[in-house]
Protein backbone atom coordinates (compact mmCIF):
# COMPACT_ATOMS: atom_id res chain seq x y z
CA UNK A 1 0.00 0.00 0.00
CA UNK A 2 0.86 3.15 -1.16
CA UNK A 3 0.25 5.77 2.05
CA UNK A 4 2.37 8.25 0.15
CA UNK A 5 0.35 11.22 -0.87
CA UNK A 6 0.46 11.29 -4.85
CA UNK A 7 -0.32 14.90 -6.33
CA UNK A 8 -2.34 14.59 -9.65
CA UNK A 9 -1.89 17.49 -12.55
CA UNK A 10 -5.19 17.68 -14.33
CA UNK A 11 -4.78 21.13 -15.94
CA UNK A 12 -1.76 23.90 -17.58
CA UNK A 13 -1.06 27.10 -19.07
CA UNK A 14 1.30 26.79 -22.22
CA UNK A 15 3.63 29.72 -23.45
CA UNK A 16 1.99 29.55 -26.76
CA UNK A 17 3.66 32.45 -29.52
CA UNK A 18 2.89 30.27 -32.48
CA UNK A 19 6.02 28.97 -32.90
CA UNK A 20 7.06 25.25 -33.79
CA UNK A 21 8.38 24.97 -30.30
CA UNK A 22 5.83 26.14 -28.33
CA UNK A 23 3.21 24.38 -31.05
CA UNK A 24 4.60 20.98 -29.94
CA UNK A 25 4.41 22.11 -26.32
CA UNK A 26 1.15 22.37 -26.62
CA UNK A 27 0.52 18.64 -28.28
CA UNK A 28 2.39 17.84 -25.81
CA UNK A 29 0.11 19.76 -22.89
CA UNK A 30 -2.98 18.51 -24.64
CA UNK A 31 -2.17 14.73 -24.37
CA UNK A 32 -1.33 15.22 -20.96
CA UNK A 33 -3.77 17.35 -19.30
CA UNK A 34 -7.71 17.87 -19.37
CA UNK A 35 -7.91 21.19 -19.23
CA UNK A 36 -5.13 23.25 -21.38
CA UNK A 37 -5.35 27.40 -21.84
CA UNK A 38 -2.75 28.99 -23.53
CA UNK A 39 -1.03 32.30 -23.49
CA UNK A 40 0.96 34.64 -25.60
CA UNK A 41 2.65 37.91 -25.46
CA UNK A 42 2.08 41.00 -27.17
CA UNK A 43 5.21 43.31 -26.89
CA UNK A 44 4.94 45.22 -29.99
CA UNK A 45 6.60 42.78 -32.41
CA UNK A 46 7.78 43.80 -35.82
CA UNK A 47 5.29 41.59 -36.72
CA UNK A 48 1.96 40.62 -36.13
CA UNK A 49 2.79 37.40 -38.11
CA UNK A 50 3.52 35.81 -35.09
CA UNK A 51 0.16 36.89 -33.08
CA UNK A 52 -2.10 35.48 -36.05
CA UNK A 53 0.05 32.44 -36.50
CA UNK A 54 -1.37 31.19 -32.95
CA UNK A 55 -4.63 31.41 -33.83
CA UNK A 56 -4.10 29.69 -36.92
CA UNK A 57 -2.72 27.04 -34.78
CA UNK A 58 -5.13 26.54 -32.47
CA UNK A 59 -8.16 26.61 -34.90
CA UNK A 60 -5.95 24.11 -36.96
CA UNK A 61 -5.29 22.08 -34.06
CA UNK A 62 -8.83 21.87 -32.88
CA UNK A 63 -10.01 21.03 -36.20
CA UNK A 64 -7.40 18.13 -36.96
CA UNK A 65 -7.29 16.61 -33.39
CA UNK A 66 -10.49 15.95 -31.86
CA UNK A 67 -9.00 14.06 -28.77
CA UNK A 68 -7.25 17.43 -28.17
CA UNK A 69 -10.22 19.96 -29.06
CA UNK A 70 -12.11 18.95 -26.08
CA UNK A 71 -9.18 19.68 -23.99
CA UNK A 72 -8.20 23.09 -25.73
CA UNK A 73 -9.38 25.86 -23.16
CA UNK A 74 -9.07 29.76 -23.40
CA UNK A 75 -6.08 31.47 -25.31
CA UNK A 76 -5.35 34.97 -23.10
CA UNK A 77 -2.92 37.16 -24.62
CA UNK A 78 -1.05 40.11 -22.50
CA UNK A 79 0.20 43.25 -23.79
CA UNK A 80 3.91 43.68 -22.55
CA UNK A 81 4.52 46.85 -24.92
CA UNK A 82 6.39 48.10 -22.08
CA UNK A 83 8.81 45.50 -22.46
CA UNK A 84 9.70 47.39 -25.59
CA UNK A 85 10.54 50.30 -23.65
CA UNK A 86 12.36 48.99 -21.43
CA UNK A 87 14.86 47.18 -24.30
CA UNK A 88 14.93 48.49 -27.66
CA UNK A 89 16.06 45.29 -29.55
CA UNK A 90 15.99 44.27 -33.27
CA UNK A 91 12.84 42.16 -32.60
CA UNK A 92 11.00 45.68 -32.36
CA UNK A 93 13.09 47.90 -33.99
CA UNK A 94 14.36 48.07 -37.85
CA UNK A 95 17.84 46.81 -36.96
CA UNK A 96 19.85 44.16 -38.58
CA UNK A 97 20.51 41.11 -36.53
CA UNK A 98 23.81 41.15 -35.19
CA UNK A 99 25.93 39.22 -31.95
CA UNK A 100 26.93 41.41 -29.16
CA UNK A 101 29.89 41.34 -27.69
CA UNK A 102 28.80 39.67 -24.93
CA UNK A 103 28.12 36.45 -27.29
CA UNK A 104 24.00 37.18 -26.95
CA UNK A 105 22.63 37.78 -30.27
CA UNK A 106 20.92 41.73 -29.95
CA UNK A 107 17.79 40.30 -29.99
CA UNK A 108 18.26 39.84 -26.38
CA UNK A 109 16.11 41.68 -23.94
CA UNK A 110 17.74 40.83 -20.30
CA UNK A 111 15.33 38.52 -18.71
CA UNK A 112 12.66 38.82 -20.81
CA UNK A 113 11.58 35.27 -20.13
CA UNK A 114 11.29 35.22 -16.39
CA UNK A 115 8.99 38.26 -16.94
CA UNK A 116 6.83 35.48 -19.18
CA UNK A 117 6.90 32.96 -16.65
CA UNK A 118 6.09 35.05 -13.78
CA UNK A 119 3.20 36.46 -15.83
CA UNK A 120 2.65 33.03 -16.38
CA UNK A 121 2.15 31.86 -12.84
CA UNK A 122 0.17 34.98 -11.71
CA UNK A 123 -2.33 33.79 -14.04
CA UNK A 124 -2.19 30.40 -13.60
CA UNK A 125 -3.32 30.79 -10.01
CA UNK A 126 -6.23 33.39 -11.46
CA UNK A 127 -7.55 30.19 -13.68
CA UNK A 128 -6.40 27.69 -11.06
CA UNK A 129 -3.97 25.86 -13.86
CA UNK A 130 -1.55 23.73 -12.00
CA UNK A 131 1.25 23.32 -14.52
CA UNK A 132 3.24 25.87 -17.05
CA UNK A 133 4.95 24.38 -20.28
CA UNK A 134 7.32 26.05 -21.90
CA UNK A 135 9.05 25.66 -25.18
CA UNK A 136 12.78 26.18 -24.10
CA UNK A 137 15.67 25.02 -24.22
CA UNK A 138 19.13 24.75 -23.30
CA UNK A 139 20.48 22.63 -26.70
CA UNK A 140 19.62 24.75 -29.60
CA UNK A 141 21.64 27.31 -27.81
CA UNK A 142 21.17 30.98 -28.49
CA UNK A 143 22.80 31.27 -25.06
CA UNK A 144 19.93 33.13 -23.22
CA UNK A 145 20.41 32.62 -19.67
CA UNK A 146 16.69 33.21 -18.64
CA UNK A 147 15.99 30.11 -20.55
CA UNK A 148 18.83 27.64 -18.64
CA UNK A 149 17.47 24.70 -16.62
CA UNK A 150 19.08 26.43 -13.83
CA UNK A 151 16.44 29.62 -14.01
CA UNK A 152 14.29 27.33 -14.49
CA UNK A 153 14.67 25.34 -11.33
CA UNK A 154 14.94 28.68 -9.35
CA UNK A 155 11.75 30.38 -10.55
CA UNK A 156 9.60 27.16 -9.94
CA UNK A 157 10.87 27.62 -6.28
CA UNK A 158 10.45 31.35 -6.09
CA UNK A 159 7.22 31.07 -7.73
CA UNK A 160 6.04 29.04 -5.52
CA UNK A 161 7.33 30.68 -2.25
CA UNK A 162 6.40 33.71 -3.41
CA UNK A 163 2.79 32.69 -4.12
CA UNK A 164 2.06 30.00 -1.24
CA UNK A 165 1.22 27.77 -4.21
CA UNK A 166 2.84 25.13 -5.81
CA UNK A 167 2.89 25.55 -9.83
CA UNK A 168 5.34 23.56 -11.54
CA UNK A 169 7.35 24.17 -15.02
CA UNK A 170 7.40 22.16 -17.32
CA UNK A 171 10.19 22.26 -20.13
CA UNK A 172 9.42 19.10 -22.50
CA UNK A 173 12.41 21.01 -24.83
CA UNK A 174 14.69 21.59 -22.26
CA UNK A 175 17.61 18.86 -23.59
CA UNK A 176 16.03 18.05 -26.84
CA UNK A 177 17.37 19.48 -30.36
CA UNK A 178 15.41 20.90 -33.48
CA UNK A 179 15.76 17.54 -35.28
CA UNK A 180 14.33 15.98 -32.00
CA UNK A 181 11.36 18.69 -31.82
CA UNK A 182 10.22 17.37 -35.25
CA UNK A 183 10.64 14.02 -34.56
CA UNK A 184 8.75 14.70 -30.70
CA UNK A 185 6.02 16.16 -32.91
CA UNK A 186 5.23 13.24 -35.25
CA UNK A 187 5.12 10.40 -32.35
CA UNK A 188 2.90 13.13 -30.25
CA UNK A 189 0.35 13.19 -33.77
CA UNK A 190 1.08 9.40 -33.79
CA UNK A 191 -0.49 8.65 -30.06
CA UNK A 192 -3.19 11.25 -30.84
CA UNK A 193 -5.96 8.74 -31.73
CA UNK A 194 -6.25 11.01 -35.44
CA UNK A 195 -6.06 9.01 -38.63
CA UNK A 196 -2.04 9.38 -39.51
CA UNK A 197 -2.04 11.96 -37.09
CA UNK A 198 1.58 12.01 -37.02
CA UNK A 199 2.33 13.50 -40.44
CA UNK A 200 -0.76 15.59 -39.94
CA UNK A 201 1.01 17.52 -36.79
CA UNK A 202 3.97 17.54 -38.45
CA UNK A 203 2.11 19.04 -41.80
CA UNK A 204 0.07 21.62 -39.35
CA UNK A 205 3.35 22.90 -38.07
CA UNK A 206 4.98 23.41 -41.10
CA UNK A 207 1.98 25.08 -42.47
CA UNK A 208 0.47 27.10 -39.55
CA UNK A 209 3.79 27.83 -37.21
CA UNK A 210 6.14 31.04 -37.35
CA UNK A 211 9.59 30.90 -36.46
CA UNK A 212 11.22 33.39 -38.70
CA UNK A 213 12.12 36.34 -37.48
CA UNK A 214 11.71 38.68 -40.34
CA UNK A 215 8.33 38.18 -40.36
CA UNK A 216 8.63 36.14 -43.63
CA UNK A 217 5.25 34.33 -45.16
CA UNK A 218 6.65 34.45 -49.10
CA UNK A 219 9.28 32.08 -49.12
CA UNK A 220 7.62 28.41 -48.37
CA UNK A 221 10.45 25.60 -47.82
CA UNK A 222 9.97 21.90 -46.87
CA UNK A 223 10.27 23.19 -43.52
CA UNK A 224 8.22 26.05 -43.69
CA UNK A 225 7.34 29.81 -44.57
CA UNK A 226 10.32 31.57 -43.70
CA UNK A 227 13.03 33.89 -45.14
CA UNK A 228 15.38 31.28 -45.09
CA UNK A 229 18.28 33.01 -43.53
CA UNK A 230 17.69 35.01 -39.91
CA UNK A 231 18.83 32.59 -37.53
CA UNK A 232 15.44 31.11 -36.46
CA UNK A 233 15.06 29.84 -39.66
CA UNK A 234 18.32 28.10 -40.21
CA UNK A 235 17.62 26.89 -36.83
CA UNK A 236 14.31 25.23 -38.04
CA UNK A 237 16.05 24.17 -41.64
CA UNK A 238 18.85 22.66 -40.12
CA UNK A 239 16.66 20.69 -37.59
CA UNK A 240 14.23 19.62 -40.52
CA UNK A 241 17.33 18.00 -42.48
CA UNK A 242 18.63 16.66 -39.92
CA UNK A 243 15.49 14.97 -38.58
CA UNK A 244 14.53 14.17 -42.35
CA UNK A 245 18.32 12.28 -42.50
CA UNK A 246 17.54 10.11 -39.55
CA UNK A 247 14.24 9.38 -40.55
CA UNK A 248 15.84 8.10 -43.85
CA UNK A 249 18.62 6.21 -42.58
CA UNK A 250 15.98 4.54 -39.82
CA UNK A 251 13.41 3.32 -42.92
CA UNK A 252 16.57 1.79 -44.49
CA UNK A 253 16.68 -0.74 -41.68
ZN1 LIG B 1 13.83 34.00 -41.19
Amino acid sequence: MMNRRTVVHRSALVLFSGGQDSTTCLAYALERYERVETLGFDYGQRHRVELDARLAVRLALAQRFPAWAERLGDDHVLNLAVLGKVSETSLTREMAFSMEQSGLPNTFVPGRNLVFLTLAAALAYRRDLQVLVTGVCETDFSGYPDCRDDSMKALQVALALGMDRRILIETPLMWIDKAATWEMARQLGDRSATPQGGAALIDLIVEETHTCYRGDRIHRHPWGWGCGACPACELRASGWVRWKNASAMLSIK
